[in-house]
């Protein structure tokens, strides 16, 4: 099994609440959820955050913000508002070193973030 937790998850060797998966992407719900629609958009290819992944595949995250917005419309969240968080990094509180795409929804958020 991968040491990678999102690489396990990706590979279906650990199980997830699967929303969505295809040929390079998976996503699923987080396991701690922070609003009540709060789904993790990761590419299968291990890339460590979202700067690495627009240096190597920059057409990969590009699918993978359309799945986000995707995720968001048939949650029926897009209308009122959604965000898309991608952490980077220990002073962005990154815990996950394979990237992903927090698709959060269903209530308000404030800004700035905490
Ligand atoms: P981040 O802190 O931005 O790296 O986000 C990592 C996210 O992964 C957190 O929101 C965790 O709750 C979530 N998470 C950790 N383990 C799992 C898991 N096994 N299944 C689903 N979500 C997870």
């Amino acid at each position: 099994m991968s040491e990678c937790l999102f690489c396990a998850i990706a590979a279906g060797d650990i199980p997830a609440d699967v929303v969505h998966s295809d040929d390079d992407a998976v996503a699923f719900r987080d396991i701690a959820p922070q609003a009540p629609l709060h789904v993790l958009v990761i590419p299968r290819a291990h890339h460590a955050n979202a700067a690495a992944l627009a240096a190597e595949d920059a057409a990969l995250a590009g699918r993978l913000m359309a799945l986000a917005g995707r995720i968001a419309a048939d949650a029926g969240v897009a209308d009122d508002g959604y965000r898309v968080v991608t952490n980077t990094g220990d002073n962005a509180g990154q815990s996950v070193h394979h990237v992903h795409f927090h698709v959060l929804g269903g209530r308000g958020f404030a800004w700035p973030p905490g």
